[in-house]
């Protein structure tokens, strides 16, 4: 059995019995066979049950954003969000992928030259509990659009999400196959890459998962699309907009209850304003509402399972032992850890060296431009980074010095149907979203006619 236990309440929400190995060759199968006549419908039909996907998570959202919350205890403002988010993504695809999948001519000296982009097949899913809606359309709409047709296997903790999404399809009108979800633990994910009709894995989550996946895929010559840790800087130069700045700088580190791959985990400080900036950043993450995930008024709920409050507070207790001095916070309740902000940190520490999936923000202070960059560049992670300054040219000379998927400018790093995402070093790699996303599972085939 698979259970879902509410992190706040520590009652049980869900529980679906595991497919063994022939429910699972019979999902594979079906979901093949759907390929072949899923991949010969028309972009205008395939259009219309996607924006029908759009209208039904809009219709439902509470339905689907109280299954979110009970599940991994995000506060039901930001569950209602990442509902409304997910539709956007349907809408963004239904949109735009038959231009962004229409054949691209090349000039040579045939008489006619092209790139046409044609689905590949069964594309797996292995997804994380950290946004249980969002990680999978993201996926799932260009994925779908594109002609492919789509297996999830998801978190063992949002399985009551993972329900509802297959249910999202269908409710659309989506064909019985199209989207399939797999309710199985990840040590049965090895021997659905094994099968010759799954085409290629995309999976978001920690390294040691993409690992794994990566190697098995990798050993059968399956293409793989990663989206793994990160731990993104936030650079706060003196000539910022510092109210501005503290207030972005709390949202991108504390939302979701700071369990987000492209949270901004490493706050680098410019030394004219650091005391002045940790200040006034500390007094605003005493303010954040914690509490009841249900209730409207909460910012910061639990985390989602106690062993990952438990990890965050020895990441914690390791780096004070090291030097780190806590400004707020520090202390763990089960799955609750109060939003926590820790300055003097060093290179060497757990919160600066590792991704800290909480609500905890790393302070370190820098002096120059090229301390900054080092600093920033010093993560084995590469997601994003975010520069704050009221000098846009100062920034954009900076922009080519990071080794990271991203840099955002006065913003916090976040993702957008219309912009690629993905990540560079351990972070992972291939991009989701945008033209670059739908563009993965796909063969890219050249066509030359003489
Ligand atoms: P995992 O990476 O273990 O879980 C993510 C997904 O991968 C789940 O569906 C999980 O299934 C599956 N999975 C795990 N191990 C394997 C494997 N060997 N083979 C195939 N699939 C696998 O994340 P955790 O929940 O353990 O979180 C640990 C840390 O991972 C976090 O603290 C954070 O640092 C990072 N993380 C990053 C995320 C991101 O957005 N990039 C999201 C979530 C976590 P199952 O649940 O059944 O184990």
């Amino acid at each position: 059995m698979l259970q879902s236990i509410n992190p706040y309440s520590s009652q049980k929400v869900y529980e679906v019995r595991e497919y063994d190995e022939q429910q699972i060759n019979e999902a594979i199968d079906r979901a093949d066979e759907r390929y072949r006549s899923w991949k010969k419908v028309s972009f205008p039909e395939r259009k219309k049950l996607m924006l029908e996907a759009a209208r039904e998570l809009r219709k439902n959202k509470e339905e689907y954003a109280t299954a979110i919350t009970e599940e991994m205890g995000k506060p039901i403002t930001q569950s209602l969000a990442e509902v409304e988010k997910c539709a956007w993504v349907c809408e963004y695809y239904a949109a735009h992928a038959e231009k962004q999948l229409s054949d691209k001519s090349i000039e040579t000296e045939a008489y006619q030259s092209y790139v046409s982009y044609e689905p590949i097949g069964v594309v797996l899913a292995v997804m994380p509990w950290n946004f249980p809606f969002w990680q999978v359309f993201r996926f799932a709409a260009p994925a779908l659009m594109a002609g492919n047709t789509g297996l999830l296997k998801h978190a063992s903790n949002v399985m009551k999400s993972a329900g509802l999404i297959e249910e999202v399809f269908r409710r659309a009108g989506f064909p019985d196959g199209c989207f399939t979800n797999l309710p199985i633990s990840s040590k049965k994910v090895e021997h659905i890459i094994e099968n010759d009709k799954v085409k290629a894995v995309t999976l978001t989550g920690s390294e040691m998962a993409g690992r794994a996946v990566a190697a098995a895929a990798g050993s059968r010559i399956k293409k793989t699309v990663l989206e793994l840790g990160g731990s993104n800087a936030l650079v706060v130069f003196d000539d910022c907009n510092l109210e501005e700045t503290v207030r972005t700088c709390v949202q991108a580190r504390f939302q979701n209850a700071g369990q987000s791959c492209i949270a901004g985990k490493r706050l680098l400080l410019q030394a004219a304003i650091a005391e002045k900036f940790t200040e006034k950043f500390v007094e605003a993450v005493r303010n954040l509402e914690t509490g009841d995930p249900m209730d409207k008024d909460t910012y910061l709920g639990t985390l989602a399972r106690e062993d990952l409050a438990e990890d965050l507070e020895k990441q914690l207790q390791e780096s004070v032992e090291k030097g780190a001095e806590i400004r707020t916070g520090g202390k763990r309740d089960k799955a609750f850890f109060e939003p926590t902000v820790v300055v003097n940190v060093t290179e060497e520490m757990p919160v600066f060296k590792e991704e800290t999936f909480g609500p905890l923000m790393a302070i370190t202070v820098f002096d120059t431009e090229e301390e900054a960059i080092a600093l920033v560049n010093k993560s084995r992670y590469g997601l994003g980074v975010s520069v704050f300054t009221e000098s846009l040219e100062r920034a954009r000379s900076l922009v080519p010095e990071f080794d990271d998927g991203a840099v955002f400018v006065n913003e916090l790093v976040k993702s957008d149907p219309r912009l690629p995402f993905g990540g560079t070093k351990s972070s992972g790699y291939g991009r989701e979203l945008s033209v670059d996303g739908i563009r993965e599972f796909v063969n890219k085939k050249t066509v030359y006619i003489h």
